[in-house]
């Protein structure tokens, strides 16, 4: 097996489809790769793409704030990566042969850092993990298990800035429902 330093290695010099030819940096993950706490988003936007770190700008903080508030880390308690590695030009969303060409690194990334909850972030995280084409809306309130681990999924927090109060509090309750398992006794 591969370790994480050299997945990302692989990653940074990746040609595998076209977002290779825009791209600034290749975002590959923040955190703490041995939590047992993953959160994983879409694709990197316009920040990410300049500073190479997954969920920096605006919907990044306000997700950072969610996550300390809710459940009292900071980015040293978790891992956070992307399912697209590369970003999209003008933000949009990424395509099916984008998803798949990128897949095995999350892939990867799940299998090494090997956590106990991950907490997909807009219905793209959640359709890559869960294999599903439902919406975040009818998936989130339960968790579901995937290779090992358990999936909690959510809303993205582009949404929640756009979606305001509502849109947030179930963004908490989300995260409440990540902590608890966390938590709870393993069988
Ligand atoms: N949106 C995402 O899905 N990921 C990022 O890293 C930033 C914004």
């Amino acid at each position: 097996m591969p370790t994480l330093a050299e997945i990302e290695a692989d990653a940074r010099a990746c040609v595998a489809c076209p977002l290779a030819s825009g791209r600034t940096t290749v975002v590959f993950s923040a955190g703490n790769p041995t939590s047992p706490l993953m959160f994983v988003g879409e694709a990197p936007g316009h920040d990410e793409d300049l500073q190479g770190e997954p969920f920096v700008g605006r919907s990044g903080k306000l997700l950072d704030r969610l996550i300390g508030e809710e459940l009292g880390l900071d980015r040293t308690g978790f891992y956070i990566c992307n399912v697209v590695k590369c970003r999209p030009p003008g933000n949009r969303d990424p395509l099916p042969g984008e998803v798949e060409a990128c897949r095995h690194y999350l892939e990867a990334q799940v299998s090494l850092v090997a956590p106990r909850v991950i907490v997909t972030l807009g219905n793209f995280a959640v359709r890559a993990l869960l294999g599903t084409t439902e919406t975040v809306t009818r998936l989130r309130g339960k968790s579901y298990p995937y290779a090992n681990t358990v999936v909690v999924p959510t809303f993205h927090p582009s949404y929640a800035l756009r979606g305001g109060g509502v849109v947030v509090a179930e963004m908490r309750a989300d995260l409440v429902r990540a902590k608890r398992l966390l938590t709870a006794a393993r069988p």
